[in-house]
């Protein structure tokens, strides 16, 4: 299964691991208790190559709610 060609309109989708500048394909939506309110959802946003090791990350704080589409993802999201 490969990402759509097509991008979202506003094409500001670029993925958040460190010095990457990869278009992401995937959100990782996450959630720190100590920070956020429950029902607050943090957004990272992956390339291919980072979705792994950002997940991972997340998961292993126990951060980790949701991963979607970066199509999926909306403007209130973030
Ligand atoms: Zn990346």
């Amino acid at each position: 299964m490969s990402p759509p060609p097509s991008r979202p309109p506003d094409g500001a989708v670029i993925c958040s691991a460190k010095g990457c500048r990869t278009d992401a394909t995937l959100a990782l939506l996450w959630n720190n208790p100590t920070l956020h309110t429950p029902q607050r959802r943090k957004v990272w946003l992956a390339c291919d190559e980072h979705a792994g090791s950002l997940s991972d990350f997340l998961s292993r704080k126990g951060f980790l709610k949701d991963r979607v589409p970066v199509a999926e993802i909306t403007d209130e999201m973030g």
